[in-house]
């Protein structure tokens, strides 16, 4: 199998089939991320790319679920995704899913009938790193684009019938701004369709221009105590059928939940958490995280 550089999937593709379609993020600028910073973009060759399908096709011939691996494989030419899409299909033909990461600014140069297309041929299952729906908190993280700029794009994904799944990130939007962040983000997301909203929660990593602002003191981070209870805001207002996995290890307090039937139930175990732990080892926990390996 090829994978160059740093290979990254998300915890709930841990039963996927993986394999490398690109390396590296076409975007790179991300105010808190800081993944790929020693990577340039990379697209994998086809004859690698098939190479690896031979490869997966000898051990695991009935694989129902791939993975495609890079920062944003979804950022490809709507021919260069059909290509790999139907290799992927000839090699595996029980595949059903082929999944991976995209971004919104990679939606936005897809017409709805190619997105119809590439859901036909199996893409299905965008994981997109949004981090928030508030503007200000889209625009401190650089993301690149705007709340409504989100609604457009899902919403072409909702009409092509592509699953695609949130990641949204307690403590981005800093001191006193949470709860902001979490009831502009829940509006957005409840006018949506994301299949489940993952939230990590933020860590300042070196190398980043959050980190920078931070020690500059023009970014002051929001306390574990502040974050927890922007988790709360945010499952309180969200207003769809979704399900919501706070449980990576960057959230001090793993809680998973079906919402809206599980809402009360999860805010009071994070009532809990507040109640009964001290700020400053919550604080110590998040010290001790080195990456944001899962
Ligand atoms: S968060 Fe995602 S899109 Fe932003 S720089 Fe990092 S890998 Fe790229």
């Amino acid at each position: 199998m090829h994978f160059t550089g740093r290979t990254w999937r998300p915890p709930y593709e841990a039963y996927s089939v993986i394999i490398q379609a690109t390396s590296g993020c076409t975007y790179n600028k991300c105010s808190f991320c800081n993944l790929y910073k020693e990577e340039c973009f990379r697209l994998s060759p086809i004859e690698e790319f098939e190479a690896d399908l031979a490869e997966i096709q000898s051990y695991q011939p009935y694989a129902r679920r791939v993975f495609w691996t890079g920062a944003n494989p979804f950022a490809l030419s709507y021919e260069q995704l059909k290509l790999r899409a139907l290799l992927t299909r000839e090699y595996l033909p029980k595949c059903q899913n082929i999944a991976m990461f995209a971004s919104i600014r990679d939606i936005k140069t897809k017409e709805i009938w190619q997105l119809k297309k590439l859901r036909a041929m199996g893409i299905n299952g965008l994981s997109i790193g949004v981090e928030s729906g508030d503007d200000e908190t889209l625009l401190l993280a650089n993301k690149g684009y705007t709340a409504n700029d989100i609604w457009q794009q899902c919403r072409k994904l909702d009409e092509a019938d592509i699953e695609y799944y949130f990641v949204y990130m307690t403590g981005l939007a800093g001191k006193d701004s949470g709860t902001r962040n979490a009831q502009n983000s829940a509006r957005l997301f409840s006018q949506l369709n994301p299949y489940f909203i993952s939230v990590d929660s933020l860590t300042l990593f070196p190398n980043t221009a959050l980190d920078e602002m931070a020690q500059q003191g023009t970014f002051i981070p929001a306390t574990e105590k502040e974050r927890i209870r922007e988790l709360q805001t945010l499952i309180a207002h969200l207003n769809i059928c979704t399900h919501l996995l706070a449980n990576t290890v960057s959230n001090f307090a793993p809680v998973t939940a079906y919402l809206p039937y599980k809402r009360h139930k999860v805010i009071d175990e994070l009532q809990n958490i507040l109640d009964t732990v001290e700020e400053a080892d919550m604080q110590k926990y998040r010290k001790n995280l080195k990456s944001l390996g899962y």
